[in-house]
């Protein structure tokens, strides 16, 4: 395998990774344990039912994740093709605007802004349980970039993140994992444990172990509470997921849920770096971060993310690969987070049919 194809390879993993989780999570979002035993048996779930009226159904996690994707690659479009940086947050908020809009009924294809590939796929047009948060934020937005004033802490931040560490490194995506989600999250928390996942990803990209990957962000994130002056909810949390999987207790529902519910961002970062630390597969790693009474479907998205960039796709069950909504678009977003960056380069590229396509399918705005 050519090492193009073995880092797309990687991408796909991460992001069919994180939807797989997403799906799994779906049904049993707002079961307790005991219900989802009750219903499920003592294992819980174990492989795709039903919600939202199909079988492996993505909820908004996924959705946001794939228009992260679509922002960061406009971003990088309109760099390329205009020399003009620096407006990337800007560019991932327009993304997130479009997404709002997939979430209105009617859907209006022409007040959405800038259109592009993404807002063309038509099963995004549905709601899937998405975050209140992110839906006040992003409806009363008055300029694109500019962080929101509130107090808000839940996880809808991290679980969207993850394309940021496959496309910038360590500070870097910390920096613009942190600066797209005060888009929609005030509190620091929501910001720096997204900031947290970017750089374990960025890691687990250039093939750092996990626990070392989880070590290097619990570094930056320690500096960063200190000189912000904020309460240290993230770096405790992330320590206290260390802990528990260096203990040799078996990885249980119980224990996952002594690192909280997951439905605020620490949470959420703690039970996946937790849930991917212990996993001795993908599939062991992801049925574990969405059997619990929190939420199952965001821990399984993250935790998806994880496992499926250290495992590539190889490493997950092909029947949920081929199972899970949207696969075929978002294998095409990991692909393009991949082809991009190497490939388009409107100065001087012979291939002028490619740049075309390419700039119509992501327009730079
Ligand atoms: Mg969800």
């Amino acid at each position: 395998m050519n090492s193009s194809r073995a880092i797309q390879e990687k991408f796909t993993g991460c992001l069919l990774g994180g939807a797989i989780g997403d799906a799994l999570g779906a049904p049993i979002e707002f079961l307790s344990l005991d219900q989802i035993r009750e219903q499920f048996g003592y294992a819980g779930i174990t492989d795709f039912y039903p919600a939202y009226g199909r079988l492996g159904a993505i909820t908004d996690d996924t959705q946001m994740t794939m228009f992260t994707a679509e922002g960061l690659l406009r971003g990088l479009v309109r760099y390329r093709s205009r020399g003009i940086s620096g407006a990337e947050i800007a560019i991932v908020h327009n993304a997130y605007l479009r997404w709002l809009e997939t979430q209105k009924s009617p859907f209006n294809l022409a007040r959405s802004i800038g259109n592009g590939w993404l807002i063309t796929i038509e099963a995004l047009r549905s709601r899937r349980g998405p975050g209140i948060s992110c839906i006040s934020a992003l409806t009363s937005v008055t300029s694109p970039g500019m962080p929101v004033s509130d107090d808000r802490k839940g996880c809808g931040t991290v679980m969207r993140v993850a394309p940021i560490g496959l496309l910038y490194d360590d500070d870097l995506a910390y920096r613009i994992g942190k600066e797209t989600s005060a888009l929609t999250h005030g509190h620091p928390t929501a910001s720096i444990a997204a900031g947290a996942l970017c750089v374990i990803i960025s890691q687990l990209r250039k093939e750092v172990p996990l626990n070392q990957a989880v070590m290097s962000a619990l570094d930056i994130v320690q500096q960063d509470e200190i000189k912000l002056g904020v309460v240290h909810e993230t770096s405790e949390a992330i320590d206290k997921a260390l802990s528990l999987a260096k203990t040799t207790r078996t990885p249980s529902p119980e224990l996952v849920e002594s690192l909280g519910a997951g439905w605020i961002a620490e949470e959420a970062l703690a039970v996946s770096i937790y849930c991917a630390l212990v996993a001795e597969d993908f599939s062991q790693g992801v049925l574990l971060a969405v059997n619990h009474s929190g939420d199952s479907d965001s821990t399984g998205a993250i935790t998806g993310n994880l496992l499926g960039l250290q495992y590539g796709q190889k490493g997950i069950p092909e029947h949920w690969l081929e199972q899970v909504e949207l696969h075929d678009e978002i294998r095409q977003l990991a692909i393009d987070l991949v082809d991009i960056p190497e490939n388009y380069f409107p100065d001087g590229n012979e291939n002028q049919e490619y740049c075309d396509r390419i700039f119509k399918k992501y327009p730079g705005v």
